[in-house]
């Protein structure tokens, strides 16, 4: 059974479109894939039309939120949202604020490179997104790859997109709001990434277990951006916390080099997820 949990199309910064992901999530040999786009379950309806026999889906999304590190800084953190109900008017409403704010973000970004004189139009860089579509950093890292400017996102990302001069901040949700809204909405909660010290500073184990008492359901702890001792340290707060383990991908098609279906979730993790989502069913093609 290979149980994928974290990929991203490009109904927000992955490659392929939702049809392209489930049809290379089946090519790839999954049982079951999650399409957890930023901040939108607008890719949910296209998957499900095109979901191929057999496989099945798991709708999500990933969503941005923030918390605290160690020093009471605030944070970026990634959750996991699972099977919620995507009408919900609270968790949508958030979702579209988040949105609206990403594309202002983006153009800001886009704007300062191009006062600098990068070849970078901001107008043309959302133009071709959809309206419901999710932009993020790595749209505007593949503009100054397509403009030449670098020859990789990571290159990108490295040399202009994580700080300095060039980067907006945004207004993320809190994750103690998300993980209620999301709860309320019939779904389940996972944290993405906790520990990936790669992505920035990260939160303690004393915030995962706070997080747990107001209803975060499992931690990903088999990501390609935790190392071996890093997902030890995890599987044992996840235990001594009463919290689900995942582990997954976190596809990105070409935006990143990690192939579906690199880490799985064990079945009957899949399970306890399941069981406590009430806001949608997991499909089978
Ligand atoms: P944003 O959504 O604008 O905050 O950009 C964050 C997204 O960029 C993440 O979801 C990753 O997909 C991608 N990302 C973050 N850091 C890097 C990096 N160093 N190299 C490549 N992609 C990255
Ligand atoms: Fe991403
Ligand atoms: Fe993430
Ligand atoms: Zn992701």
């Amino acid at each position: 059974m290979v149980i994928d949990l974290h990929t991203h199309s490009t109904e927000s910064d992955g490659t392929d479109t939702p049809a392209e992901l489930v049809a290379a999530a089946a090519a790839a040999g999954l049982d079951t894939v999650a399409i957890t786009d930023h901040d939108t379950a607008s890719g949910w309806a296209a998957a499900a039309a095109a979901l191929p026999a057999g496989l099945r889906l798991v709708r999500g999304s990933e969503q941005s939120c923030t918390s605290f590190d160690g020093r009471g800084h605030r944070i970026t953190v990634h959750l996991l949202a699972y099977l919620y109900d995507p009408t919900s008017p609270a968790l949508v409403a958030e979702q579209v604020r988040l949105r609206s704010e990403r594309r202002e973000r983006l153009h800001k970004m886009a704007f300062r490179m191009a006062a600098d004189g990068f070849p970078i139009d901001p107008d043309a860089l959302l133009a071709g997104v959809p309206e419901e579509a999710t932009v993020g950093r790595p749209h505007l890292a593949m503009a100054l790859m397509r403009a030449g400017v670098v020859s990789s996102v990571d290159e990108a990302f490295a040399t202009f997109l994580a700080g300095g001069q060039y980067y907006v901040p945004r207004t993320d949700t809190p994750v103690e709001h998300a993980i209620e809204m999301i709860t309320a909405a019939g779904g389940v909660t996972v944290l993405a990434h906790p520990f990936a010290v790669a992505r920035g500073p990260i939160v303690t184990s004393d915030v995962v277990r706070s997080l747990a008492s107001v209803g975060l359901a499992g931690v990903e702890v088999d990501h390609p951006d935790h190392d071996a001792d890093t997902r030890l340290r995890l599987r044992r707060l996840a235990d001594s916390a009463g919290l689900i383990v995942t582990g997954s991908s976190d596809y990105h098609g070409t935006n990143k080099t990690i192939r579906l279906g690199a880490e799985s979730t064990a079945p009957e993790m899949l399970d306890a997820l399941a069981e406590r989502a009430t806001g949608c069913k997991i499909l089978v093609g």
